[in-house]
């Protein structure tokens, strides 16, 4: 039997699309196996921060080095593939396959070249993004459903427009279609995830279906196909990644009529800064940002947010950087994804003035973290003696008598139970907290 590796970098769509493509591996024979034993590696990679990038070159020599050793073939596939085609055939000679995001439809052509030991120069690009039909890996209660794919937002900082390409949103009824398979594999919960889930938009007879008319859509399609218990079956839907602009009052209204969304959304803010704000072509301001907190946390009061936050943005200045404490302070994020600006070759802010020094940009990096130590320490800590209902997903790393759950408001809890429980819902009260993981117990 052929045998594969593969390696993914980056961000949640690259996730699932390691997922579709381990999904035609399987179809064509493939195994998975570990690296030292593969046929084919394939490193599924990530261009929008520079370490990203560092650690699958240094991957690419390493294995190329290897090469010398045993004879397998090495496939570069994903945005970095995308963005730097040429110059991975040219710097990477042992790299025998570059497939970058719009050749993905020629990935089962490549595994039947690789299986013949042939290669191709020039693969077939699509002008747009190919959906796959499903993304699901074997035996997960967890999936993620793509929906949309690429971005029109072009904030200055970020390659991924340029190397995702424009939006494009899926069929409504393969997303059905693919839900309804992931039910019947015994998915619990579903997260629908684009570059901006917000922009969904699918024209169809002329009428257009938005992304809280897709919402609706795919939570009464469940609640229809479901029994009244919905234990058992895909309970909660999350989504990911929300752009604060195209939040609307409606989006509100549809999440907070329905339990089945879960209380928690990823609305990275990036700065509190509406000078940095602006340099970032965010295309929304302070003000709004935080009315639109107050809106979600009036209409869901136990709703959990987190964000990016990105500091050293060129021009930041120290009241700049204060905002952004302050924001933080006031939303009061229950955890913030953090990094310092680096500029990506190719964005607009690569060639911004004013950069700010890097002892400054760690400082106040430092800062943000301590603050958010602080934040996610005082939210926990006002959660201890509540229950809450958890989804059981796997074994605690630390006994095999215990397991780790994630509640809607995704917080990790782990507490005391067997092994067979994971996939289930369950009630759990909060009784301590151990770094950023609560201490529970049934109920
Ligand atoms: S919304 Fe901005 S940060 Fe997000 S993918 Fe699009 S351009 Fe990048």
């Amino acid at each position: 039997m052929k045998q594969y590796h593969i390696e993914t970098y980056g961000c949640e769509m690259n996730k699932a699309e390691s997922a579709a493509m381990e999904a035609t591996l399987r179809e064509h024979g493939w195994k998975r196996v570990s690296e030292q034993d593969a046929d084919l590696v394939i490193l599924n990679t990530c261009t929008v921060r520079t370490t990203a990038e560092n650690r699958a070159w240094n991957r690419i020599s390493q294995l190329s080095a290897r090469k010398k050793e045993r004879a397998f073939a090495l496939a570069v596939v994903g945005c970095m593939a995308e963005q730097h085609k040429g110059a991975i055939q040219k710097k990477a000679p042992g790299v025998d396959y570059v497939l970058g995001t719009f050749q993905k439809q020629s990935f089962g052509l490549m595994l039947d070249l690789v299986a013949k030991g042939e290669k191709i120069d020039v693969l077939e690009e699509t002008p747009t993004y190919v959906f796959g039909a499903s993304y699901h890996e074997p035996g997960a209660f967890r999936s993620f459903v793509p929906i949309m794919h690429g971005c029109n937002n072009f904030c200055s900082y970020c390659i991924v427009p340029y190397v995702r390409g424009r939006e494009i949103s899926r069929n409504p009824s393969n997303i059905l279609k693919e839900i309804d398979q992931l039910e019947d594999l015994g998915v619990r919960e579903i997260t629908l995830l684009g570059q901006n889930v917000n922009s969904y938009r699918w024209e169809e007879q002329g009428h257009v279906l938005d992304f809280p008319g897709l919402l609706k859509l795919i939570a009464r399609h469940l609640h229809d196909r479901q029994s009244s218990d919905a234990h058992g079956r895909i309970g909660w839907i999350r989504f990911l990644t929300s752009h604060p602009k195209d939040l609307s009052d409606s989006l509100i209204d549809t999440i907070a009529e329905d339990p089945i969304f879960c209380r928690h959304i990823h609305l990275p803010v990036q700065s509190g800064s509406n000078s940095v704000l602006a340099r970032m072509n965010r295309k929304y301001t302070r003000e709004y940002y935080l009315s639109l907190v107050d809106r979600l946390k009036a209409a869901m009061p136990d709703l959990t947010l987190s964000t990016d936050i990105l500091v050293g943005f060129p021009g930041e200045t120290d009241d700049d950087a204060e905002q952004t404490l302050d924001l933080m302070r006031q939303v009061r994020f229950a955890y913030s994804f953090m990094y310092h600006f680096n500029a990506r070759g190719g964005t607009p802010a690569a060639s911004m003035p004013d950069k700010v020094p890097d002892k400054t940009k760690k400082q106040r990096l430092a800062r943000v973290i301590a603050l958010q130590k602080e934040i996610t320490s005082a939210l926990m800590r006002e959660r201890l003696g509540q229950t809450d209902e958890v989804l059981i997903e796997g074994v605690s790393r630390r006994s095999k008598k215990e397991v780790l759950a994630r509640t809607a408001r995704d917080e990790m809890v782990v507490l005391p139970a067997a092994q067979s429980r994971i996939g289930q819902f369950a009630r759990v009260k909060l009784v301590s907290i151990s770094g950023n993981t609560f201490r529970g117990e049934e109920v």
